[in-house]
């Protein structure tokens, strides 16, 4: 298979082992030319949602189709998607050009066709120059870039990505996002592209699809996952790191007020609460710290303070106890009372069992 498709379309794709659901009913519609993340924690289901779609785990109920044709009985070659794993996989005893042009040899393709496409895909992710050497005498970063060559010189219809920066180094992950993201660009392949860290799948994907026990809890463009999270779970995944833990005394229109500690918190109503417990979501960087009391104005006391150059990241903690997460440019220290506000568009109140 090869070539541009419109559409392919997961529809209830589940995959249990023994009694246990990894992948839950999934539905999904990739449109060609896209890049969607599959997020979440280790264990949700991830990894197990790209190999149904690679054809490398046969499906326990479901079926897979592109452009209306199903594909989910065929074998992994016959679906000709392209492969790149946290491990690289590379043969160590060949070059890099040997190595990228693995696909090509075994598909017979013609040796000048074969130079031609290891050259172009060897410029595409700036290895020309290391061509002739072998993979122990690459860093990690040009070993996934091998890795990355080898996949799309076969110009498959689709690429799957699974956790493809986990072991480089925090710098060398940033400069191989912004590449994947460049190669993306300029090629347009349709990619599917597994991680649990969030800044890389927002960072990166066209369409978030973010999971959790198997089950997708939200689709949609990092903007709308980022700015409006579907519940308590995919907010926390999204940054809100405080979670109040309150109830619910009052609402009106889009917003509901909760007490915590003797004091009142008003936030969006994401649940449409009308009372009972509940948990008020906050992002670090919504907080402020400010010298008067006021509407949303909460009194704490500063426990931790980490320093991060121009912020700091600090944990402060309520009367009662409970913990609250923030970042400032505030200068802290342990021990110092402070006063926090946070708008009240910034606070998103989800019902305890959201
Ligand atoms: P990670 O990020 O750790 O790779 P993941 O989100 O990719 O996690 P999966 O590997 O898809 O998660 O696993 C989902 C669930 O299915 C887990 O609970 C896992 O233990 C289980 N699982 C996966 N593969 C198998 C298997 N071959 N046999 C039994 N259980 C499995």
């Amino acid at each position: 298979m090869s070539g541009r498709f419109a559409e392919l379309r997961v529809d209830r794709v589940r995959r249990a082992f023994g009694s246990h659901v990894a992948l839950n009913d999934m539905d999904l519609t990739i449109k060609g030319g896209e890049f969607v993340a599959l997020l979440g924690p280790s264990g949700c289901g991830k990894s197990t949602a790209l190999n149904c779609l690679a054809g490398l785990l046969p499906l326990t109920g479901g079926r897979i189709s592109l452009d209306g044709r199903r594909i989910d009985h065929l074998p992994p070659e016959k679906r000709g998607f392209g492969m790149v794993f946290q491990n690289y996989a590379l043969f160590p005893h060949m070059s890099v050009r040997r190595n990228v042009g693995f696909g090509l040899t075994m598909r017979k393709v013609g040796k000048a066709e074969l130079n031609r496409r290891v050259d172009e895909a060897l410029r595409m992710v700036r290895l020309t120059e290391h061509a002739h050497k072998f993979p122990a005498q690459l860093s990690g970063g040009q070993q996934q870039r091998v890795a990355i060559a080898r996949a799309i010189v076969l110009e498959p219809p689709l690429v799957l990505m699974d956790e493809p920066l986990s072991n480089l180094d925090a710098a060398l992950r940033l400069e191989m996002r912004t590449e994947i993201r460049r190669l993306h660009q300029s090629l347009g392949l349709t990619t599917v592209y597994v991680t649990h860290d969030q800044e890389e799948a927002l960072a990166l994907a066209d369409r978030l699809v973010v999971l959790r026990d198997g089950e997708v809890q939200q689709v949609g463009s990092p903007e709308e996952v980022y700015a409006h999270p579907a519940n308590r779970y995919v907010a926390g995944f999204m940054g809100y790191r405080t979670m109040l833990p309150v109830t619910v005394t009052s609402w009106a229109g889009e917003h509901a007020t909760a007490a915590v500690d003797g004091l009142t918190l008003t936030g969006v109503n994401r649940d449409r609460l009308t009372g009972g417990p509940a948990v008020a979501a906050i992002r670090p960087e919504d907080f402020a710290v400010t010298e008067q009391d006021g509407e949303n104005t909460i009194r704490a006391e500063v426990e931790i303070v980490e320093y991060h150059g121009r912020e700091q990241a600090v944990q402060a903690r309520l009367p009662g106890g409970e913990p609250l997460h923030l970042r400032t440019t505030s200068r802290l220290a342990p021990g110092d009372a402070v006063r926090l506000r946070v708008p009240v568009e910034r606070v998103l109140i989800f019902g305890a069992d959201s």
